[in-house]
């Protein structure tokens, strides 16, 4: 069921939707309940919770092996970390675990045609879906978008329009082509979501059905934040977590509605004027779903914090001496770790987790670009 948060207007599943009638956002509402003894034991990808994912009885997901990505301990400046390394995932970044499950849904609705935009990694993730479930997919991409994704979303064979200037005028074009097709957007799917949320059911398993005291995420739109914080929820009504993991949200400091408003005691994302920053995966100046959000680390105890170019520069350095190899928007979880363990904020002791989202083989033109007085090319 699809019910919208601001008119409270209700769609039955079967029907395809990506916004409600009166313009807003939609939300997915399916009574489930976590149960250890339905996990897939021998599916090694987030289908072995499909008792808890939106795909009706009988309907085969659409997969490429998604999700069940390792967990790497690391010594940082003297203290623990966790990486998940989601970046592993089969189109490089988290995504997938979102993207899987929408497209799923797609199928199992018989949607032919999809439009989406995207900064690259939800194009790339979706381009190589619909190319698995033979799906016809247009992505508009922002001209400037890491060459890495936009090759990729050119030869898993959906249509690429690029368009000039900044990620909003990519949405602007995109709601145009949404006019006429289906619009899997990833930023207003509530059934991108629910396969986000797979991340922390598969954190709790991996370590022993416990949640880690803090979770350090970067946030754009925000759809680790409340996937992780709907998949606490589940195991916390199940009885399997006995706590709620602190969400630490990350922003770049060029670009920081949701910081902003974070910080200054607000419901809604602030207005901001954007800069330049190099973690184009995060740079959302008003996402959509932004109250919620906030709403989310709010009730977790958790933060938000904003790094610099600077900051996110030596931590994408320290992560590829570690033999992380992460694009930049990722890095921007490592540098806030340093940053909070700093200021006394991460205490000794706890355990904590930072998710690296999105792998840097695909951003290997910027990276080129930025360490260039480094390399030996
Ligand atoms: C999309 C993306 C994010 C942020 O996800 P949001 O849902 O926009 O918060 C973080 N890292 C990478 C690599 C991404 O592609
Ligand atoms: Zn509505």
């Amino acid at each position: 069921m699809f019910v919208c948060p601001t008119c409270s207007a209700r769609y039955p599943a079967e029907e395809p939707h990506w916004r409600c009638t009166c313009g807003s956002y939609l939300n997915w509402e399916r009574p489930v309940r976590f149960d250890r003894d339905s996990i897939v034991r021998n599916d090694y990808s987030i289908w072995r919770y499909r008792h808890v994912l939106a795909l009706a009885p009988g309907k085969e997901p659409v997969s490429l092996g998604e999700g069940w990505t390792p967990i790497v301990s690391v010594d940082w400046h003297g203290r623990e970390i966790l990486f998940k390394l989601d970046y592993l995932c089969p189109s490089g970044s988290f995504k997938d675990r979102g993207t899987a499950v929408l497209v799923s849904k797609l199928k199992a609705w018989g949607i032919e045609e999809v439009v989406e935009d995207s900064s690259g990694n939800a194009g790339a993730s979706l381009a190589m879906y619909t190319a698995r479930s033979g799906i016809n997919c247009t992505i508009y991409a922002p001209a400037s978008a890491s060459r890495g994704k936009l090759v990729q979303i050119a030869l898993a064979g959906a249509r690429l329009v690029l368009v000039p200037g900044s990620r909003e005028d990519t949405v602007q074009a995109v709601l145009k082509a949404a006019e006429s097709t289906f619009y899997a957007s990833h930023n207003l799917s509530p059934l991108f979501l629910e396969g986000i949320k797979t991340l922390a059911l598969e954190l709790a398993e991996q370590l022993g059905w416990e949640a880690p005291e803090s979770i350090i995420i970067p946030v754009g739109n925000g759809s680790l934040a409340l996937g992780l914080a709907a998949g606490f929820k589940l195991l916390q009504d199940a009885g399997l977590v006995s706590r709620l993991p602190r969400l630490i949200a990350v922003q770049s400091a060029a670009c920081a509605p949701l910081a902003a408003a974070f910080n200054a005691g607000r419901d809604e994302p602030s207005p901001i004027t954007k800069g330049l920053t190099m973690a184009e995966g995060i740079a959302s100046k008003a996402p959509p779903r932004g109250r919620e959000v906030l709403a989310a680390v709010r009730t977790s105890g958790g933060a938000f914090v904003t790094v610099t170019e600077e900051e996110i520069t030596a931590a994408i350095v320290e992560l590829a001496e570690k033999g992380l190899y992460v694009e930049p928007t990722s890095a921007t979880a490592a540098a806030a770790f340093t940053k909070l363990t700093a200021e006394g904020y991460i205490r000794p002791g706890g355990q904590v987790v930072a998710v690296l989202t999105g792998s840097g083989l695909k951003a290997t033109d910027k990276l080129a670009e930025l360490f260039a007085a480094k390399l030996p090319l």
